[in-house]
């Protein structure tokens, strides 16, 4: 018996497909062997990402019935605003349609070409707004021994920050904390990373920014993990890494409980009203920044319900309780689990398969034939760089699979029948075979590459 259930019941379904053995295979065919490129009706169980795939409660879907749809003022948008100073404490808020808007928005006003954002791990998203405003995006993770665990793997290396700091205070324009850290495993940081990240900039004149798009995820970890927190609510905990800070963006994609939705949400009234005129131009007006007065209406609610504490436990309980359970089937999973997902090493399986034939995404693959099961690939096809010179890819530093938990979706059987799937797998790891590309683009090749088997 797994030590928990589901802290909900079921009032709406929605069938999922069971397509055959030979539906799969040639669904798969058709994508390229990629599994992005394969259609959700041909998925059985999607566990390709938590973002924008969250099941909404009762209470939201009622509330979307009240979203005032009115131009400028909507009565939404004071009830969004007023839910997101109440947990943040910043009296700035502004709606954006997604996560990558808000930094597009922020990191475009605050960042010169040749400045330095410097982070626990820049999400993709958010290097690519550094980029585009010339700046550089610098990634200083905490160092993880290998197998060795970290309850705050998701930490900025304060040392190599120190550094930094002291070598080029002048380029350093500011520090964003990713929390939890999605490229670092979903771990969490810790309050005490994010204090003493708060002194080092200030002793710099350097501004402090989170991407908060899991802050209630973190926030729960910290609870859990942190000494002198225990006991504490992740509301409260969330509270102080939000008073430690300059200000906050989100993708309510994640910790929104919505399916679309995005924030920022600063102390600065003039970096403020600079960021309104930036929505006006690209977004829309400020009281709705892209999104529906409804949207607004289910992401407030959706930010009450996140940080409930009986949902962030069974949401830290359902990845830990996965994780052993892939663990006991033979799959080499990342330790501690976090709460978006579990991780597993491909590579430490499949270590026979050479990373440009990206062992992977032949994992990925063979669970999707095996049973429908849709992960992501985090490994060589993604990470791993183009030779120049037209040789083979520079391989990533690992080859991992993530099985992504979309929030409220799946029930502990789904999990299983997963955890069976998975098995099935791992029980033939050393007969699967890898893949070549076929066709690529430059960037984010990922999301579209034809592939083909190797052998
Ligand atoms: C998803 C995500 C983003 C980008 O948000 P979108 O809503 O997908 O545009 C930024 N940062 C983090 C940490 C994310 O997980």
């Amino acid at each position: 018996m797994p030590p928990f259930m589901e802290p909900f019941r079921i009032k709406s379904v929605e069938p999922i497909p069971f397509p055959t053995a030979g539906e799969r295979r040639d669904a798969l065919v058709a994508a390229g062997w990629n599994l992005f490129r394969v259609p959700a009706g041909a998925i059985t169980i999607d566990l390709l990402t938590d973002s924008g795939t969250a099941a909404m409660s009762a209470a939201q879907w009622s509330a979307l019935m009240r979203g005032d749809e009115s131009y400028a003022g909507a009565r939404s948008f004071d009830r969004f605003e007023s839910v997101v100073r109440d947990l943040t404490g910043y009296p700035e808020v502004l709606p954006v349609h997604q996560g990558r808007a808000a930094e597009r928005i922020v990191l475009g006003l605050l960042l010169r070409p040749g400045d330095i954002s410097v982070s626990n791990t820049h999400f993709d998203s958010t290097r690519a707004s550094v980029e585009a405003a010339g700046a550089q995006a610098v990634d200083l993770p905490v160092p993880i021994a290998r197998g060795e665990p970290a309850p705050f793997g998701g930490d900025i290396d304060l040392d190599r920050l120190r550094d930094l700091l002291r070598r080029s205070a002048d380029r350093v324009r500011c520090v964003v904390l990713t929390i939890t850290n999605n490229a670092g495993g979903g771990q969490p940081v810790s309050v005490r990373n994010v204090k003493a990240t708060r002194q080092l900039c200030d002793e710099h004149g350097v501004l402090l920014y989170l991407d908060a798009s899991r802050f209630a995820e973190n926030a729960y970890l910290v609870t859990e993990r942190e000494e002198g927190y225990q006991g504490r609510t992740p509301r409260e905990v969330a509270r102080v890494v939000f008073d430690l800070a300059d200000g906050c963006w989100a993708s309510l994609k994640k910790d929104g409980m919505a399916n679309i939705g995005g924030l920022i949400a600063l102390r600065d009234a003039g970096l403020a009203r600079r960021a309104r005129e930036q929505l006006i131009a690209f977004e829309g007006f400020p009281t709705y920044g892209g999104l529906a007065g409804r949207d607004l209406e289910a992401l407030a609610q959706g930010l009450l319900e996140v940080i409930e504490p009986d949902y962030l436990r069974y949401r830290a309980e359902c990845a830990r309780w996965f994780g052993e359970q892939l663990g006991l089937a033979g799959l080499p999973v990342l330790q501690p689990t976090g709460c978006h997902a579990v991780y597993v090493d491909a590579g430490e399986m499949l270590s026979h398969i050479p990373p440009h034939e990206l062992p992977a995404t032949a994992f990925g693959n063979a669970l999707y034939l095996a049973g429908g099961v849709r992960v992501t690939e985090l490994g060589t096809l993604v990470f791993g760089r183009r030779d120049p010179d037209g040789g083979p890819d520079v391989p990533a530093p690992r080859e991992l699979v993530r099985f992504t938990l979309p929030r409220r979706v799946y029930t502990l059987s789904h999990l299983e029948y997963v955890v069976d799937v998975a098995e099935t797998v791992s029980s033939k790891a050393g007969r699967l075979t890898g893949y070549r590309i076929v066709e690529q683009a430059g960037a984010l090749r990922q999301f579209t590459a034809v592939l083909r088997p190797a052998a």
